[in-house]
């Protein structure tokens, strides 16, 4: 049966209403998948009348459940690019690209580094790393075979799966060459901390760092001392600023903070002292 599309759309639009602030325009989103049009035609063609596939309700019934967009539409965006993504990875987050940006910035005065990335979900540090990064070696490594996969996947849509040396691992996996950087966006929320419904859709081995949250950066740090390295850059939560900075402190480390957009401590580098 044929139906207007704007009939169509003012239905999903009603049923998005209690899940997002734009419910239209996410069922705009998910309409234009299923119909495989651009937006501009779709607003340009409201009148028109339509068969519906059956995946377009699903998706709807799928969103108004909280599940993320982005594991519906199977992409997201980071630092201008798109990025495939499904449940087995963590979605990229807007303030993930300061990370990046740190690392260009540390990494200038650095030639031919080898940069390992603990923990790199679907790629999309390691990814841009080996994209901005031309003469840098990339270890991704990953605990989870399923991100990997993930990454791999991206790593090839962006033509650097043979710069990026994947890994399956805790941590720094069994890399025995020389590390030049570390870089991570570990699990950093503590365990007790109850989430968003839509966040429940991601894995929680992502999220979750311990019963205080930044275990995981600690044992980072740790790490960064014991092999001698000579920078680190990590992302952290809003409130690990104290933590971090005493426990740098302890180990005669000074860590420097960023903050992110909406001026929340979010990350931190430690440099070697020279
Ligand atoms: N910034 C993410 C969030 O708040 C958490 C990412 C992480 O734990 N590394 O959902």
């Amino acid at each position: 049966m044929k139906v207007a599309i704007k009939e169509v759309l003012s239905e999903a639009t009603f049923k998005l209403r209690e899940v997002t602030d734009i419910p239209q325009k996410e069922a705009m989103l998910l309409l234009c998948e299923v119909l495989q049009k651009e937006m501009s035609w779709l607003v340009r063609h409201d009148n028109d009348e339509v068969e519906i596939e059956e995946r377009f309700f699903s998706f709807i019934e799928r969103r108004a459940s909280h599940e993320p967009l982005e594991y519906i539409l199977s992409r997201a965006n980071f630092y201008g690019k798109e990025f495939f993504v499904d449940k087995r990875v963590l979605i990229p987050r807007p303030e993930t690209e300061l990370l990046v940006d740190k690392v260009f910035e540390l990494a200038q005065c650095m030639e031919n580094s080898h940069i390992v990335e603990i923990g790199c979900g679907s790629g999309i540090i390691s990814i841009m790393l080996a994209l901005g990064l031309p003469n840098a070696k990339i270890t991704a490594v990953d605990i989870s075979i399923d991100a990997l996969h993930v990454a791999r996947i991206n790593a090839e849509k962006f033509g650097v799966k043979e710069k990026i040396n994947f890994v399956l691992g805790s941590y720094l996996g069994n890399i025995e060459s020389k590390i030049d950087m570390i870089i991570s966006n570990p699990p950093y929320i503590a365990n007790a901390e109850v989430l968003g419904i839509g966040l429940s859709y991601e894995p929680s081995l992502a999220l979750y760092g311990g019963i205080r949250g930044d275990e995981m950066l600690r044992h980072i740090i740790d790490l960064y001392v014991d092999k001698k390295v000579k920078i680190l850059a990590c992302e952290m939560g809003y409130d690990q600023k104290e933590s971090i900075s005493k426990y740098a402190y302890q180990k005669n480390l000074e860590a420097s903070f960023y903050k992110d957009l909406a001026g929340l401590d979010r990350g931190f580098w430690i440099k070697e002292k020279i």
